[in-house]
C-alpha cells in the first residue's frame, strides 16, 4: 500500500552508497572515504545511519531502531516526506489551520497545492472538511498535536478515523509531546501502516541549536526517507551533543517540571489581567492568550524589548498573542511589564 502511493522516481532510486555505508563493520584502518587521517575529533565522517543515537531514543520512546530516521531537526523529516510522496504539479496535501508554518513552506518549495481546513471551534480537526477536500492525488494530511500555536492535543479518535479512512499518510506532528507525554501516538504505529510521527530535540529538550528531530514510522516509510535523505544530514557534533543528553534524563525531566510549573502559574496571572479575554489551556510549553487589543500590546512589549508572538492572521485566533515560557525570572520581568501596560491603559481609557 504505501509502495503504491510513492513518486514512481523515488520508488526506483538507487540510493548513494557512502563509503561508510557500504562498510559496516569495525576495522583498524579507514582508508575509504578520503579523510585527513589527522584526528582533531572531528576529522571523520559522521554515522550515516546514527545508530548509536536511534538506540538511545529508541529506548526512551519504545521505539525500534529500523523505525527511526534521523533529520537534521524535524523539518528536514517534513520535507523528505513530501518530497517521497508528492509528484510536483500534481498532488496535493492537506493542513489543519492554524497551525505550524512549515509544512506550506515545504509544499510552496516543491510546488505541492496545500489544501488548509479550518480546525473548530475548539481547535479540533473538521473531520467533515478535511473528507470533502480530499481528491485522488491528496498524498499527506498534516496533523499537529499538541498543535502550535493553539497549543491543544488533537483527540485519538480523530487520529485513528483519519487513519482509518484516509488512504494517503497520515503525519502527525509531536513537537510538543514531551509536555504532555500521556497523549503520544506512538502506540498506533503498529497499527497503522500510513502513520507517520514526527518528534525533536528543539522543544522540550532544550537543543534547538543542534538541529536534530525524528521520524517514527513503519519499516516502508523510513527505508525510503533513509534512501532519499543526505548520507551525512546529521554532523558528528550534534550527534554527539545528542547522545550525551539523552544519556541525562534527569535534568533535562527536572527542567521540564519547572517549565510546566511556571506555565500553569502565568496562565493563572494572565486570566487576571483586565484586558484578557481568554487564556486557552496548554498542552505544550507556550500559552496562546486572546485580548481586547492584541496590536496595540504586541507592540507595547515589543518597545520594551519582549518579543511574543503574533498570531492573528487566521479568523479564530483574532487578537491572539503566543507566549513562549520563560525562565521564572523571564516570566516576572513578563508579568511587570503587563501591569505597567494595564496601569497605562487606564489612565488613557
Ligand atoms: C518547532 C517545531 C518544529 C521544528 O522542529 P525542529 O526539529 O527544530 O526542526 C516542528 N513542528 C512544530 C509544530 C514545531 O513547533
Amino acid at each position: 500500500m504505501i509502495q503504491s502511493l510513492l513518486r514512481n522516481n523515488i520508488k526506483k532510486l538507487e540510493a548513494y552508497s557512502s563509503a561508510r555505508d557500504e562498510y559496516g563493520g569495525k576495522a583498524n584502518l579507514y582508508l575509504d572515504a578520503n579523510e585527513n587521517p589527522f584526528s582533531n575529533g572531528v576529522n571523520r565522517y559522521p554515522d550515516p545511519r546514527q545508530k548509536n543515537l536511534k538506540q538511545l531514543i529508541g529506548k526512551i520512546k519504545q521505539i525500534e531502531t529500523k523505525n527511526i530516521v534521523v533529520g537534521n531537526g524535524s523539518d528536514e523529516t517534513i520535507d523528505l516526506i513530501i518530497r517521497a510522496f508528492c509528484n510536483p504539479g500534481k498532488d496535493n496535501i492537506i493542513i489543519n489551520t492554524p497551525t505550524y508554518g512549515m509544512y506550506k513552506v515545504c509544499a510552496d518549495i516543491n510546488d505541492i497545492e496545500c489544501r488548509e481546513v479550518l480546525l473548530d471551534s475548539s481547535f479540533q480537526p473538521d473531520i467533515k472538511n478535511i473528507f470533502s477536500q480530499i481528491d485522488e492525488r491528496t498524498k499527506i494530511i498534516f496533523l499537529c498535536s499538541p498543535n502550535n500555536p493553539t497549543g491543544n492535543c488533537i483527540n485519538r479518535s480523530t487520529i485513528t478515523e483519519l487513519l482509518s479512512n484516509f488512504k494517503g499518510i497520515v503525519v502527525v506532528d509531536e513537537a510538543y509531546i514531551d509536555f504532555s507525554e500521556e497523549n503520544t501516538n506512538t502506540g498506533l504505529l503498529e497499527k497503522y501502516s500510513n502513520l507517520v510521527i514526527l518528534q525533536t530535540l528543539s522543544k522540550a529538550w532544550g537543543l534547538a541549536g543542534i538541529r536534530v528531530g525524528f521520524c517514527f514510522a513503519g519499516e516502508e516509510i523510513t527505508k525510503v526517507l533513509n534512501k532519499i535523505k543526505y548520507p551525512y544530514n546529521v554532523n558528528s557534533l550534534s550527534l554527539n551533543f545528542a547522545e550525551s543528553t539523552l544519556k541525562n534524563i534527569e535534568e533535562i525531566s527536572s527542567f521540564k517540571k519547572l517549565i510546566l510549573k511556571e506555565r500553569d502559574r502565568l496562565s493563572l496571572i494572565l486570566s487576571d489581567f483586565s484586558f484578557s479575554r481568554k487564556v486557552y489551556s496548554s498542552d505544550a510549553n507556550f500559552i496562546l492568550w486572546k485580548i481586547d487589543n492584541a496590536d496595540k500590546l504586541y507592540n507595547f512589549l515589543k518597545k520594551n524589548g519582549i518579543i511574543v508572538r503574533k498570531r492573528c492572521i487566521a479568523p479564530l485566533l483574532r487578537n491572539c498573542l503566543r507566549i513562549s515560557i520563560g525562565t521564572p525570572d523571564e516570566n516576572n520581568t513578563l508579568t511587570e511589564k503587563l501591569r505597567e501596560y494595564e496601569a497605562s491603559n487606564i489612565i488613557y481609557r
